[in-house]
């Protein structure tokens, strides 16, 4: 059985980092790749969920805010700017290939709370019988310490959970997880397949980029979740989206999270 060439549902999260460039303007030439592709699968007969960051670093580099680090208030602030920014050039792209995107901006209370997890759950359902391309980011413009995800990797596991995806895609700015930092220690070679993510946890290590959120221990934790939940999960490197094609052949690239057997 190959996971993702079977897979109908996949849930794709992209990050900051790899949607954007050093100065934080949105790269569009890899988000266009990006669109190229996803689209192509849906053409093909999959539904696609695309969980993408970016919103606050776009924001940043249009108000041109690069002089400071942004307090809590203007992040909130550059988190509305930015997300118009984003859908803007996500709905441009994903028309042009003939493709209907949405928008769900959600927070921890949407999953906390018993009757919005469920609205949620009904809007997914329903975007997907009409065929939209939902995108996905945390509402950033709202959300507050005591109800964030901790980042898009954990928003990506939970919605890969409410959406009923049959595996989680994480296109990171590295290859998979590594027995050791790869920017630190040459010798760090790339784990092929996890099948017990509790095994790996220490792998973890710091935060990203500057641009992101996430790092390794948020991946693993996003790991973590969506194994229990029977769903399994790629990291792979986003530089290239066209790697996308290379797992459906059934290639072994990025890191293989093996998903718990269905209670
Ligand atoms: N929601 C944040 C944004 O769009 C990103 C969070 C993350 O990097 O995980 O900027």
């Amino acid at each position: 059985m190959n996971i993702v060439k079977d897979a109908k549902r996949i849930v794709f999260k992209i990050g900051s980092s790899t949607l954007t460039y050093d100065n934080g303007r949105l790269n569009l030439h890899r988000m266009e790749k990006l669109v190229r592709v996803l689209s192509d699968l849906k053409n093909g007969g999959r539904e696609i969920v695309l969980v993408s960051s970016g919103a606050v670093s776009a924001g940043r580099a249009k108000i041109g805010m690069t002089d400071h680090k942004a307090t809590v208030d203007e992040k909130r602030a550059l988190a509305a700017v930015g997300q118009a920014e984003l859908m803007g050039v996500y709905e441009r792209f994903f028309s042009d290939y003939g493709h209907t995107v949405a928008q769900i901006l959600m927070t921890k209370d949407t999953f906390d709370n018993a009757v919005s997890r469920e609205n949620v759950e009904n809007t997914f359902r329903t975007l997907l019988e009409m065929g939209c391309v939902p995108i996905v980011n945390e509402n950033d413009s709202v959300s507050y310490d005591g109800v964030k995800f901790g980042g898009n990797d954990t928003l990506s596991a939970y919605v890969a959970c409410v959406s009923g995806a049959d595996v989680l895609i994480n296109l990171s700015d590295v290859d998979g997880l590594y027995t050791a930092d790869p920017r630190k220690d040459p010798n760090a070679t790339r784990i092929d397949t996890v099948s017990d993510v509790k095994e790996v946890m220490a792998l973890g290590g710091g935060v990203g980029s500057d641009r992101g959120t996430g790092g390794m221990a948020t991946k693993l934790k996003a790991a973590g979740i969506v194994t229990q939940a029977a769903i399994p999960m790629f990291i792979i490197n986003g530089a290239d989206p066209e790697v996308i094609y290379e797992l459906i052949e059934g290639r072994h690239v990025g890191t293989y999270f093996a998903a718990e057997p269905k209670q």
